[in-house]
């Protein structure tokens, strides 16, 4: 039988999600990856009196942190989604967030392709003709 949750209860609801956890130190980055079931993204999530809960929000949440209707938690620190460590959350707007994950996606981007990004700033923009183009 699943214990029951008084999801109101933060107290219950830090330890329920601690005990459930692998608490990193400060030191090797300071995650709270929460151990149990995760959406196929990559959330944390959990099932209490029959509702569903992500563990980083309810994590947020029980910790004093406030988010406004509408908006979500971001992992600003880490970008590790199945932590709840709310030192690593912040909550944000949605149009936010969407802006946020465009330069993460951009910035993976740049990273994915500097080396081809390297090569053509070394040939200063020259266009390279393919060979035989000229034959
Ligand atoms: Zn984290």
């Amino acid at each position: 039988m699943k214990p029951i949750l008084d999801m109101v209860d933060k107290a219950a609801v830090l330890a329920y999600l601690r005990s459930r956890s692998l608490i990193w130190p400060d030191s090797e980055g300071g995650c709270w990856t929460w151990e149990q079931y995760r959406t196929p993204d990559g959330y944390g999530r959990f099932t209490a009196q029959g509702k569903q809960y992500y563990a980083h929000r309810e994590g947020f949440i029980a910790s004093g942190g406030y988010i406004p209707f509408g908006w979500t938690v971001d992992h600003v620190v880490c970008g590790n989604r199945a932590c709840w460590n709310p030192d690593h959350l912040e909550a944000v707007s949605n149009e936010e967030n969407v802006r946020r994950a465009r330069n993460k996606r951009w910035a993976r981007f740049l990273k994915e392709h500097r080396a081809a990004l390297n090569v053509s700033k070394k040939l200063n923009g020259s266009v390279i003709e393919p060979a035989g183009a000229n034959q």
